[in-house]
């Protein structure tokens, strides 16, 4: 069922200097998001305030070093390499030292990040494990041979539910194409419909990623106590933030619609993390719904508003606090568009789990 033909691999122009490189793609997107659209013809003007100039953009996405009023040589390299590509690759006219008129809009985000990254089977199945001696956990001499979730139940454990031996790790590249998945783990994978093939999620994102994002509401309670499971954290977490947010500056919330900078929205996880297996925390089409730090997050952790089945939030738990009902009544009514068929269960389950819950 994973046999597919091989998919071009579509490059968009890198930047580069020493080990610090970019996507032009993603950072042309990134002036868009920026840019205004003061014409009404197609183009946009990007005129950036000092801490979104192309200098900070550049030192984002591909981590060179950066300061106020100090010109460093990698970040300074990478950007007369994008003035050079914005200008002969008719992206854009120059109109100041800083500004620029972007003549069409980005390619789109979706295919270019997909085309950019080499493909495997099943890419969510992803952790090793060195097999061992059941009796005394020390590695049997065999060698790994399949792929697995972190929960994988093929692997030992003692009695305090700890893992025998050395910890999982994440699988190689070369151990993607080589190893196929385990059996039990593919038909987890099935049942949670994660992607069949696909590229390599989190591997190819940087901390930053996590760092300025969004911090996933369950971790709070749930959270991981060894190195193994905060290394499986901080991935879903990118690939969560990723599918969410994607590279833009600025998202929607999920419930109120209002329009905030990516650091003040939320993955708020619809059913605690805890109940999902690996498998399910990686559908992330019904893991998570995108809430703002602006109330949404804690209304909807709380039970406060739940979504119904036609998809409309609703008010739930009652209270008889005032201002949260004032709060609650601004966004009731209001189309999510994170609740589908696929992720309607889940919602389904957020209600029940508030429905006995009171002030
Ligand atoms: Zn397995
Ligand atoms: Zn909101």
């Amino acid at each position: 069922m994973s046999k597919t033909a091989a998919y071009p691999r579509i490059m968009p122009p890198t930047l580069s200097s020493n080990d610090y490189s970019l996507d032009f793609d993603e950072l042309y997107a990134r002036m868009w998001a920026l840019a205004i659209d003061d014409q009404g013809d197609g183009t946009r003007v990007y005129k950036p305030e000092s801490q979104s100039a192309l200098k900070w953009l550049i030192a984002d996405l591909a981590g060179t070093p950066a300061t106020p009023g100090q010109t460093w040589p990698d970040n300074d390299r990478i950007r007369k390499q994008a003035h050079t590509l914005l200008q002969e690759g008719g992206w854009a006219e120059r109109l100041t030292q800083t500004s620029f008129r972007l003549l069409r809009p980005p390619n789109d985000d979706g295919s270019s990040e997909r085309d950019t990254h080499e493909r495997y089977d099943w890419p969510t199945v992803e952790w090793v494990k060195i097999p061992v001696d059941r009796a005394t956990g020390n590695p049997n001499g065999t060698p790994i041979r399949k792929r697995h979730f972190l929960d994988c139940w093929h692997w030992y454990r003692d009695e305090d539910q700890n893992l025998l031996g050395d910890p999982p790790r994440l699988a190689t590249d070369e151990e993607m194409r080589r190893l196929a998945p385990c059996q039990s783990c593919l038909a987890e994978a099935t049942a949670a419909n994660n992607p069949s093939r696909g590229p390599r999620l989190s591997l190819d994102l940087e901390p930053s990623d996590v760092e300025d994002g969004p911090v996933l509401t369950q971790w709070r309670s749930d959270g991981p106590t060894d190195g193994t499971a905060q290394v499986a954290v901080r991935h879903e977490q990118r690939h969560l933030r990723r599918h969410l947010i994607g590279s833009q500056p600025e998202s929607p919330c999920g419930l109120c619609g209002r329009k905030l900078p990516a650091r003040e929205l939320v993955a708020a996880h619809i059913v605690p993390r805890h109940t999902l297996n690996e498998a399910e925390r990686l559908d992330f089409s019904t893991a998570a719904v995108l809430a703002c730090t602006l109330g949404c997050d804690a209304l909807f952790e709380r039970g406060y508003i739940a979504v119904d089945d036609s998809g409309r939030v609703v008010s739930h738990r009652p209270t008889k606090n005032e201002a949260l009902r004032d709060a609650v009544s601004a966004i009731v009514g209001r189309n999510v568009a994170a609740h589908t068929e696929a992720s309607a269960p889940r919602f389904a389950q957020h209600r029940a789990l508030h429905a006995s819950a009171d002030a």
